[in-house]
Order: C-alpha cells, then structure tokens, then sequence
C-alpha cells in the first residue's frame, strides 16, 4: 500500500474522534493497535499516536510536539529501562526527517483518540532521557494542512522570539518547511569566510551574488537553546549544512571531522565553543 499521507492529505478533518486503537486501525489510519509510530523504514512514517505513555514526551502546545521514540520500555510499569535504537519505527520517522515527509497526529484525549493534523519532522536526535537511558527524539511542528490559522501564526511568531524580532524569518511552503533564519551574526560569517564552505571550500554564484548558509552548531530554539554567536555558527554549503543538521556528519574538539573526511576550515580568529562541539556530537552524533 502507497503511504496515506501522501496521497491523501485532506481526507480526515482535524478535531475528528476516533473511539479506540482498533478503531484508528480499521480506518486504516494506523498500522499498529499497540506501537505509537506507524510506517516503516522504506516509505517513511504515516502516522504516530501521543498517549503521553513516555516518561520523556513534552506535548504541551497544539503546533509543536517533542516526541520521544519508541523502545526500551517496561511494558508494566513504562520506565526506559534500556536504550532506544534506530530502527523500526524510530527511523521511519528519521525517513520523514531526511525526505521532508509529512505525518499525522493522533492525540490520546479523555473521549479517544482526536486527530491534530500533519506534522513536519523537524528536527531529530538523541539524547539521556530522565532515567539514564539514550532516546530519540522528533521535534515535530504543524503543517498547517488542517490546522488552524492561529495556529500558524503563533508558531512563527514564537520562531521569531527573543532579540532577533527585527530580523524577519521567512517561512517557504512545499514538502520542507524550513525556516530560513539570516541574522545579523550569520550574514557576518558567510561575509568572514568569502561563502566558502568550511567543509569542502566550495564558494557557489549566483546572478546575485554568492550564496552560502549559516549552520548554527548547537541549534537554536527549544529545546537545544543554543545561542546566535559566533563561536556557535559555521559558513557551509547547503548540502554540508544539511549533513551536519541531520548527524551525517560532527566535528571533533581538534576540528577534525567525524563521519566524512577531512577537518574543518578554521579562520584562526574564528574559535568556536567545545561546549556546543559536544553538544552536537552527544546529540547527532553516531
Ligand atoms: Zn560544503
């Protein structure tokens, strides 16, 4: 069967009730009557279930969603009582990351089981959950598609936050959403190392001029809260950003890389943080 989301988006109504797992399963909306995530590791994931049975999940805004993966967990009493791996479920939803996929949002409520719409994953890593045991997590964010209007809104307002107000962020629709951030400091560091890439040294042209982007090495906004500094930003080249935003690659404290070749180029003004180095590695790193 061909993924459900991508086919048909529109179909079910945000807010619609469905009584019980069997119930989100017979519509075929779920593949599952036990596991939250739905899919599989070709295809990506279709649709997840918050029933708030992980220790580590944060759901407390209706347009953005910390999700924990699946595994490791005592079936009684729902403690991590192991690591988590990449696999099953957790790397369909790492599919969806990498492809730019949608996925539905069921959420568990007191009358059953109420859709809240699709969701982008926007970000994935892993990290020690309260008991000590690795998780992976999925910060997931509204499409729109379904939602509200307010709701929309109030996400990129909070994307926005904080000192950088004066610097619009720009939102691009399609299959991606990404948020485009220039702040004043990453415009200051493409300019530093002349749009060349510090990883490959790679300077790409334009009509307009060169074209770079800012990576910021421990992200910005919750719940990574790294800073907009110098010494927490590299220039790269669209392709080394997204390899460096999805773990495919991490930067020793001696810049030397892990996970491609080489080490970083390094303007020797330029010292960058070993905290958010670490940060990064603890995080996406393998
Ligand atoms: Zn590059």
């Amino acid at each position: 069967m061909a993924n459900p989301t991508l086919i048909l988006p529109n179909t079910i109504n945000v807010g619609t009730l469905f009584p019980s797992r069997k119930a989100l399963y017979d519509a075929g909306l779920h593949r599952h009557l036990m596991a939250g995530i739905s899919g599989d590791e070709e295809e990506g994931a279709d649709a997840i279930v918050i029933s708030g049975g992980y220790e580590d999940d944060q759901d407390k805004r209706s347009d953005e969603i910390l999700y924990t993966g699946q595994g490791g967990r005592d079936e009684k009493t729902g403690r991590q009582v192991a690591d988590q791996e990449l696999t099953r479920g957790n790397l369909a939803l790492m599919v969806n990351r990498t492809q730019g996929l949608p996925v539905r949002v069921f959420r568990k409520t007191a009358r059953g089981y109420q859709y809240a719409g699709l969701f982008s994953v926007q970000d994935a890593w892993h990290e020690r959950g309260r008991s000590g045991y690795r998780v992976w997590r999925y910060r997931l964010v509204a499409t729109g598609v379904g939602a509200t209007a307010d709701a929309l809104v109030s996400s990129s307002q909070d994307e926005l936050g904080g000192d950088e107000a004066s610097e619009p962020a720009r939102k691009r629709s399609g299959t991606t959403v990404r948020m485009i951030r220039d702040t004043a400091k990453a415009r200051q560091i493409k300019r530093r190392y002349d749009w060349k890439c510090q990883v490959c040294g790679t300077r790409l042209v334009g009509p307009a001029g060169p074209y770079a982007e800012a990576a910021h090495i421990r992200p910005l906004g919750s719940p990574h809260n790294g800073p907009d500094t110098f010494d927490n930003l590299l220039c790269l080249c669209p392709n080394h950003h997204v390899l460096f935003d999805l773990g495919a690659f991490t930067i020793r404290d001696d810049y030397s890389l892990i996970g491609i070749e080489g080490a970083l180029i390094l303007d020797p003004k330029h010292a960058l943080k070993r905290a958010h180095l670490a940060y990064h590695r603890e995080h996406y790193g393998w």
